[in-house]
């Protein structure tokens, strides 16, 4: 963890993007870090964990951190939570939580909120568009032999 405070420290002395840091650990090793580089890359998906995931995948090449534990300098928000479970790490701990980080000034607060609303009540709106269309790819993955590497949350509704 202190290493990923560390992290979150020289995004600030970098200037590379708001203070946050991450480090993957699996087996007692390092497997990723990172820190955010939102400004730098002008990529709004680059926070911390995002990039030390993208590391630990890289340097693995997989897609897929089974067993691997994230360490993040603050709670991570939706997406990296999302991109914690696609690539199926098996537990995080964080530092300061989402309230600190509306404190500081940052979002994550406001976008769990946001995801607790139903889609027509939120800011952006999202409107299904000719769903038969798109349909036919998932019938010709449904049928592919890939389909059985997807992840197994679907079968696992409800009980995560
Ligand atoms: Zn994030």
């Amino acid at each position: 963890m202190r290493r990923a405070i560390a992290l979150s420290r020289r995004a600030l002395a970098t200037e590379s993007g708001p203070p946050f840091g991450a480090v993957i650990v699996r087996n007692g090793e390092i497997i990723g870090e990172g820190s955010n580089h939102v400004h730098v890359n002008n990529d709004p998906t680059a926070h911390a964990e995002i990039m030390a995931i993208r590391h630990a995948c890289a340097t693995l090449k997989t897609p897929y951190l089974d067993g691997a534990i994230l360490f993040s300098s603050s709670e991570p928000c939706p997406m990296c939570m999302s991109a914690i479970y696609w690539s199926r790490i098996a537990a995080v701990h964080f530092s300061t939580d989402r309230h600190a980080a509306a404190q500081a000034g940052f979002d994550d607060l406001a976008l769990y909120k946001e995801l607790e609303r139903p889609c027509n009540k939120r800011r952006i709106s999202m409107t299904q568009t000719i769903p038969e269309e798109g349909q036919v790819t998932f019938e010709i993955w449904k049928n592919d032999c890939r389909a059985a590497i997807q992840t197994q949350l679907n079968e696992d509704d409800g009980t995560m």
